[in-house]
């Protein structure tokens, strides 16, 4: 039977697990190559962006250099031309002088601090008077080499980045225009760039925008070969999407050893590209993948489930067949001695026909249970509540009890008050009492004694039934309550049971809204305690007389 039920009720889940598990591994594979297009998407986007910021950063470069050598540089050499035309190897003009003769320039030049001479025939260097001493040491000792390994072309500026005395120096220099044999050189403080780079700056957008639309907005930022920052436009460097250059070659001038840096801030993608930057997709793909995993490990929960239920139900019917088989044997063996006249004396027929009518009821009890707990499985216990003296249910009850009792010698005490309203099903408080009671006798001890106790405070009313049985361990007191639960326990393998009637009771009381539970009993035993809500008891927590209610 349970073959049969087992491979019904588990193709399914199991079917599905295992479509669930390829659904798993398609999406695992679709995500994995869903993300591998978008990092590619995205890799070419960032780097169409980093070629933006390449171009802005060359623009800015031709510009910065136009500034700087036009403007900064070539009137000091001019007018050290100019000086050198007017006194050939004369003394060099000093700094003021420079200022002066310059001042018709447009924005420079360059604030030079040091000039010199060098006559490239006799190799004889001729400095300013503020020329500090070991910068001219300096310039007489290379200058003539650097001129004759690489003189600039004529109308070229080439420049030498050195530390002197450990102080940052910048030396430029080149052939003056009236003749190659005379190399003029000054020395400038990269920082005094900063005008120039300025307005190589502001001088319009570095990216041609569309027409109407705002300028990026740009980072850029230019540091010297010291690491000084001699320009910084803008927040901050996106190095995914920025070019990065250390300006080198012989045509770099002055700014041979500086650092340029430029990037376009990812808010301007959309301008700059069709689409802008793709969105990763890494929350779309896991979320899917989540989704998938989350479903395969539902499907294995319920298939596992249902292979627990489908082993449970197929115990519980060989149960209930076994435990209606003892009664109905017992039933037929008495029955027959009966018909077969073979009781010798009245008090042995007396007897037979008592253990007739206590199996009898055993039966009833057992049929009682197993329909109960089937409407509940399907949901369809419909309680009559009605007004009742739970002390007259409590006492009919015990008194259709008491045949099984006494079988097995257990004495049943009360501790009930006369009467005690409520409003209750009267035959599922019967039920209730019946599989406690029944509990009682099967697990404890012959001879016992069981008390049945009805109490009624200002809060609850609670009914519980105690015995003198083995008890139940803590750790076991919830799960007893479930369907099927059965202790594993060896002193109580002569006990028959399919393991069904405390959650009959469970289920019973909480469609009174009760509650019920299992505590230590005074002495070894337990005590089963049914705790009814102030609701139901309320018309008789007085203890109003059956009849007294109006
Ligand atoms: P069944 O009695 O058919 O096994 P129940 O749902 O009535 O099923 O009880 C579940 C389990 O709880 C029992 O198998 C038993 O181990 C334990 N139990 C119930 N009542 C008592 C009791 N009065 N004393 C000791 N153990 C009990």
């Amino acid at each position: 039977m349970r073959e049969i039920g087992g491979r019904g009720s588990l193709a399914g889940p199991r079917a599905i697990a295992l479509l669930l598990g390829a659904t798993l591994v398609l999406a695992a594979l679709l995500a994995w190559q869903a993300q591998d297009a978008a990092r590619s998407h995205r890799r070419a986007a960032e780097g169409t962006l980093r070629d933006d910021s390449r171009f802005a950063a060359r623009e800015f470069l031709r510009r910065a250099r136009f500034e700087v050598d036009h403007f900064g540089l070539y009137p000091i050499i001019y007018v050290l031309s100019a000086n050198e035309r007017a006194f050939p190897g004369g003394a060099l003009p000093d700094r003021e002088e420079i200022a002066r003769l310059s001042r018709r320039m447009r924005n420079g030049p360059l604030p030079a601090r040091a000039l010199f001479r060098l006559d490239v025939a006799t190799g004889t260097v001729s400095a300013s008077p503020e020329a500090p001493e070991d910068l001219v040491a300096w310039v007489r000792a290379n200058l003539p080499g650097l001129v004759a390994g690489k003189t600039p072309p004529e109308g070229e500026l080439a420049a030498e980045t050195i530390s002197v005395a450990g102080a940052p120096r910048t030396i430029v220099y080149g052939v003056s225009p009236d003749s190659s044999r005379i190399c003029l050189a000054f020395e400038v403080d990269t920082k005094d760039l900063a005008p120039f780079l300025e307005r190589a700056f502001a001088d319009g957008p570095l990216l041609p925008a569309a027409a109407g639309a705002e300028p990026i907005p740009l980072f850029l930022e230019l540091s010297d070969a010291w690491g000084r920052v001699l320009l910084r436009r803008g927040s901050s460097f996106d190095a995914a999407l920025g070019f990065e250059e250390r300006l080198a070659g012989p045509r770099a001038g002055i700014f041979r050893g500086m650092t340029l840096r430029v990037s376009v801030p990812a808010e301007a993608a959309r301008r700059l590209l069709v689409g802008g930057l793709p969105p990763s997709r890494l929350p779309v793909v896991l979320g899917a993948l989540t989704l998938a995993a989350g479903l395969l490990a539902a499907a294995v929960a319920l298939a596992r489930r249902e292979r627990a239920v489908a082993a449970m139900r197929s115990d519980f019917v060989s149960a209930v067949s076994h435990e209606l088989r003892t009664p109905l044997a017992q039933i037929r063996l008495f029955a027959e001695t009966l018909m077969l006249e073979r009781t010798r004396t009245a008090e042995e027929r007396r007897r037979s026909l008592a253990i007739i009518d206590q199996e009898a009821r055993r039966l009833s009890h057992l049929v009682d249970n197993t329909l109960q707990f089937t409407r509940a499985e399907r949901g369809t216990i419909a309680l009559e509540l009605a007004d009742h003296d739970l002390s007259g249910i409590v006492r009919d009850a015990i008194e259709a009890f008491s045949p099984i009792a006494a079988a097995r010698g257990v004495r049943v005490a009360v501790q009930i008050p006369e009467t005690l309203m409520a409003r209750v099903d009267e035959g599922a408080v019967r039920q209730i009492l019946i599989n406690l009671l029944d509990n009682a006798v099967k697990y404890g001890p012959p001879g016992q004694q069981v008390v049945v106790g009805l109490e009624s405070g200002p809060r609850s009313l609670r009914l519980f039934v105690e015995d003198q049985g083995p008890g139940i361990a803590p750790g076991d007191r919830e799960r007893i309550w479930e369907k099927f639960a059965r202790l594993p326990r060896r002193d109580q393998a002569h006990a028959g049971g399919a393991g069904i009637g405390l959650s009959v009771v469970r289920d019973l009381a909480s469609l009174h809204g009760a509650t019920a539970r299992v505590e230590a009993g005074v002495g070894s035993g337990s005590r089963f305690v049914v705790e009814f809500p102030p609701a139901a008891a309320a018309p008789s927590l007085e203890g109003i007389p059956a009849g007294g209610k109006a």
